[in-house]
């Protein structure tokens, strides 16, 4: 592995922020190591908001950092539940299986779950986990949910209730499902809607975008749940994910749940699919959710899009024969027909075949996370023109 940090900030394929954190993080790591976390066996095991029998838990940290997630995503404060899960997928299995129970409750039978064909692979590893039959969902060119697509898939399936997955920010184009458009086409049905914002979760909250992931808008709800990795934007070490739900979804959901299992060997309903949990990624990503840190975040997202759309100009300007799109002003990924194989490697560049004219197309995304900056961005334009 040696030579491995000296190259991570060219790492500009995949959704992850390779900036170190800063000293204060590992100065955090050892205080709480000193009270014995990471030293021996804490347990996040059950309801973060319900008493705890085991009290070699973090969860005061784990409520703290939702409720200050929370109102950033503007869920009303006493309308709130959520916990600090292994990861984005694990948020949307959360977020998927809540629904399915609460639908299935309120309907007598099960949901179909709607998603498009952009949506993250683990969307289709769940449906297919909690037998779930999908209904795809058709999408605009720029790869976003097509509202029309998802108005005649509802009426196709009106024996249904309605499990629908909006992205925001898809894998690999950056498309944004519209929040707004789908509450529209879901008005009249019984439905649950999860938000899966697992990169730009991260950072739209900080910028002038921020209502397209406010949970409450004009004192309506606009979502029922939502997952954010937070290994991604925030450059958390290891893998986490935020889990952020409605509490009226919650308190629903665990009336289900309670009846699933019996819950007097924890004297509690957990509420989480997973019986122990770390305490130990709660109380380090805590750090995430100060002042400080949003205002580091604040400055990180202001970067992002800007270089973003730095990029996406020169790329246009340099290489319009690589055709680059940027799906929307939201996002901070910018895709194009595939380069040398060179600089895919030296950039560890994903790419993916796009249907183009009736044939696959080969093509490639940069990312432009907080550790590429223009330094690294004008790097990789030089190599480009290069390898041209
Ligand atoms: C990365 C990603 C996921 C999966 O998140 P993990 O934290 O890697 O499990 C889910 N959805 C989208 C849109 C993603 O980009």
């Amino acid at each position: 592995m040696a030579g491995l940090p000296e190259h991570k900030r060219l790492l500009l394929g995949y959704p992850v922020n390779m900036v170190t954190p800063p000293e204060a993080f590992f100065a955090w790591r050892r205080e709480l190591a000193l009270v014995g976390l990471d030293q021996f066996a804490f347990n996040n095991v059950g309801d973060p908001y319900e008493h705890s029998h085991i009290e070699f838990n973090s969860h005061a940290f784990e409520r703290e950092l939702i409720t200050r997630f929370a109102a950033l995503y503007r869920f009303s404060a006493d309308d709130t539940w959520g916990f600090l899960s292994n990861s984005g997928t694990d948020s949307n299995m959360h977020g998927l299986y809540m629904g399915r129970k609460l639908l299935t409750g309120r309907a007598g039978v099960p949901p179909k779950i709607y998603f498009t064909a952009e949506a993250h692979y683990s969307i289709q590893i769940l449906a297919d986990l909690l037998g779930l039959e999908r209904v795809e969902v058709g999408t605009e060119v720029d790869g976003r949910m097509s509202a029309d697509s998802l108005g005649l898939s509802l009426a196709e399936h009106a024996d249904h209730p309605a499990l629908v997955v909006a992205t925001v920010g898809t894998t690999f184009k950056g498309a944004v499902d519209s929040v707004d458009e789908i509450q529209a086409a879901l008005i009249g049905r019984e439905a649950y809607l999860h938000v899966d914002a697992a990169l730009f979760g991260g950072y739209l909250p900080h910028t002038a975008f921020a209502d397209e992931l406010a949970q409450r808008a004009g004192g309506a709800s606009r979502y029922d749940s939502i997952a954010v990795s937070c290994h991604k934007f925030f450059g958390f070490p290891s893998p986490a994910g935020i889990y952020i739900c409605t509490r009226a979804a919650f308190d629903e959901f665990r009336a289900h749940f309670s009846q699933v299992h019996n819950p007097e060997y924890l004297l509690q309903v957990p509420g989480t699919i997973t019986c122990s949990r770390d305490a130990v990624k709660p109380a380090e990503f805590w750090f995430f959710s100060s002042r400080e840190a949003f205002a580091r975040q604040r400055a990180d997202a202001k970067q992002i899009l800007s270089d973003a759309s730095y990029l996406y100009g020169a790329m246009k300007t340099r290489f319009p024969e690589l055709e680059p799109i940027r799906a929307n002003a939201l996002s901070n990924t910018v895709y194009f027909k595939k380069p040398s194989d060179e600089v895919v490697s030296t950039y560890t560049l994903a790419t993916m075949k796009l249907r183009r004219d009736g044939a696959q197309v080969p093509y490639a995304h940069v990312v432009v996370m907080p550790h590429a900056t223009r330094a690294v961005l004008d790097q990789f334009l030089s190599d480009l023109g290069r390898a041209g």
